[in-house]
């Protein structure tokens, strides 16, 4: 049977932190599927359709890794694909509990899906998209954090915002 491996999220927008677990987390399964979530209970800089677009952009390199966006739940999205592996990002201890919460609901929901929780390279340890956003927005150097392209699409959305 093929491991199916999901790695859920905002990603609003995409760092090298996300690309560095997608890295890991295609080396250890059959496939990846990044999943962008449509409708994040939290509000988005970017549109899905932005969102997607910078990500399919990213793993454009990574052999055997898709794209997908979903709406719902992610476990109703997982078990649609007929998998049984969630992918989660670990930073620091300030994930933890939210991140536990949601593994343990998500098991709770559906509990023949595992959430497995990968740490990413301690260069991108404390980095974060909403780090990015606000460091975007008072006008520093990204090109440690993000790709080009995702930096010139983030300054892009800034300055349209800032005319709003
Ligand atoms: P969500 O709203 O689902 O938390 P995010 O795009 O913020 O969406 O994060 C998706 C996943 O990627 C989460 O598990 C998060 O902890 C992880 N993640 C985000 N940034 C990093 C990073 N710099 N290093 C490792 N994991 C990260």
């Amino acid at each position: 049977m093929k491991r199916i491996a999901i790695y859920p999220g905002t990603f609003d927008p995409i760092t090298y932190g996300h690309i560095d677990i997608i890295k890991r987390a295609n080396f250890l399964f059959d496939e990846l599927i990044v999943a962008v979530v449509k409708n994040p209970p939290k509000e988005t800089l970017f549109s899905w359709e932005e969102r997607f677009a910078l990500v399919k952009k990213a793993v454009k390199e990574i052999k055997g890794v898709k794209v997908e966006v979903f709406d719902g739940l992610a476990v109703d999205y997982v078990q649609r694909k007929k998998a049984r592996i969630i992918i989660r990002g670990l930073r620091m201890i300030s994930d933890f509990e939210y991140e536990f919460q949601m593994a343990l609901t998500n098991r709770k929901l559906s509990p023949t899906i595992e959430t497995i929780f990968m740490m990413p390279s301690e260069a991108y340890s404390y980095l974060s998209s909403r780090l990015i956003k606000e460091a975007g927005t008072l006008g520093a150097k990204l090109s440690s954090f993000i790709p080009p392209f995702v930096e010139k699409a983030l300054k892009r959305k800034l300055m349209d915002k800032s005319y709003e």
